[in-house]
């Protein structure tokens, strides 16, 4: 039997440029067809770990310093991302990152170009995506840049989309986005996850709407892991309730 167990982030540690040390044991596992939330306040450490998951730390001046990752059974530490996103590891990182001046349409193909997939891999995918994300088939020929915020956030998932993930890594997907928009996006992610089995971790400030759709969460304080437990349990106990939850 394979091991469902598609990644492990063990004794992670990383730090920026002039010693500053963002994270300091960071330790989870994610297992096949999982939503993982990822919660914790301004600076926990959030977007370190979704970096370090990505090898994207070097870009921000930081490295990892101790620790492993491993996905779907290899090392990935030091893959390179490139290489990660080819072997199924996904990042839609924060400030969405589309190509203003390209259309919608055609971001979501950059992200099949990147993977390497033919004209007809590329063809089924954009329908995929557009079934999913039914507003983007209408703004298909709109500059990114003229698209709303939430067209935004979705044309970003829906690129990473078409590198056709195995684990799709977001971060605050909520971020600036009206409440309606940010339910449409879960429920989308949610749909993604249930139907086509798509593993996903979410890291989010906004801890009520992830822990509405995620399995487990992981709470990070300082940069260090220091909870973790089903949705249910965490949207039971009072201390997360009031920190996190906004009510006692
Ligand atoms: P937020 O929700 O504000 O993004 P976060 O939980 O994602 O918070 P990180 O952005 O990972 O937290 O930041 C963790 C720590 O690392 C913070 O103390 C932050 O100031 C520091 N940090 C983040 N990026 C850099 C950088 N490029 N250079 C130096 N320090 C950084």
């Amino acid at each position: 039997m394979s091991d469902p167990t598609l990644l492990v982030v063990d004794g992670l540690k990383a730090t920026y440029v002039h010693a500053i040390t963002a994270l300091h044991d960071v330790g989870f596992t994610l297992a096949e067809g999982e939503i993982v939330a990822l919660l914790g306040a301004n600076g926990a450490g959030k977007t370190t770990v979704l970096k370090a998951l990505s090898n994207l730390l070097s870009a921000a001046r930081g490295q990892i310093r101790a620790g492993s990752i491993r996905f779907a059974g290899r090392d990935v530490t030091a893959t390179r991302p490139a290489d990660l996103v080819r072997a199924g590891l996904v990042p839609v990182l924060e400030g969405r990152h589309c190509f203003p001046s390209l259309t919608v349409e055609e971001n979501l193909i950059s992200g099949g170009l990147g993977r390497g997939s033919t004209r007809r891999e590329i063809a089924a995918d954009l329908d995929k995506v557009y079934a999913h994300f039914p507003q983007l088939a209408e703004k298909r020929r709109t500059a990114s840049g003229l698209t709303s915020g939430g067209e935004q956030q979705m044309t970003a998932i829906g690129r990473a989309l078409m590198s056709r993930p195995r684990l799709l890594v977001l971060d605050e997907p909520s971020m600036g986005l009206a409440p309606l928009v940010v339910q449409d996006i879960f429920a989308t992610l949610q749909r993604l996850n249930r139907e086509e089995g798509l593993s996903l971790l979410v890291a989010e400030q906004n801890a009520a709407v992830a822990l509405r759709v995620a399995h487990r969460a992981i709470v990070l304080e300082n940069g260090v892991t220091v909870l973790s437990g089903t949705a249910a349990e965490l949207t039971a106990r009072d201390d997360i309730k009031a920190f996190y939850l906004g009510h006692k």
